[in-house]
């Protein structure tokens, strides 16, 4: 069972459509949106369309759900065009992750070489 959406989150009101974003994938379980400070030619956020805080806030229920976020993943980089030249798929969880936005997401990054080291 899906969770709620919290009436006080970005993401989630981003998820709603309460507040604009360029959305670039949806169905009933996840949405996809352009990030408004790309890091990489191709930065897209992929959250669950329910309010859960991180990783760590997710349990076996969320097993499904967590699976069908990295699917959408590979499906959204072919849609992207960079399935071929190859992508990264992030999830910061806490501090020394950087976690600014406290609504589990999956940062999906491409359309240059990464060098896994220096970020
Ligand atoms: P974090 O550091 O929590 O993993 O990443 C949060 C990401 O959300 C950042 O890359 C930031 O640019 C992005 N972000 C924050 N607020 C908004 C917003 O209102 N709209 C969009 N599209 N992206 C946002
Ligand atoms: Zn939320």
């Amino acid at each position: 069972m899906m969770r709620q959406f919290d009436q006080d989150c970005i993401f989630c009101k981003i998820a709603k459509g309460d507040i604009p974003s360029k959305i670039v994938y949806q169905d009933e379980f996840v949405t996809a949106f352009e990030d408004l400070s790309p890091v990489t030619p191709v930065h897209i956020l992929i959250i669950p369309n329910g309010h859960y805080r991180d990783l760590n806030d997710c349990g076996e229920d969320e097993a499904g759900l967590l699976g069908h976020i990295l699917l959408s993943a590979a499906k959204i980089a072919k849609i992207q065009g960079i399935s071929d030249s190859g992508y990264r798929v992030v999830a910061n969880d806490g501090p020394d992750a950087g976690q600014t936005v406290f609504h589990l997401h999956f940062h999906l990054l491409g359309g240059r070489p990464m060098n896994f080291r220096s970020q």
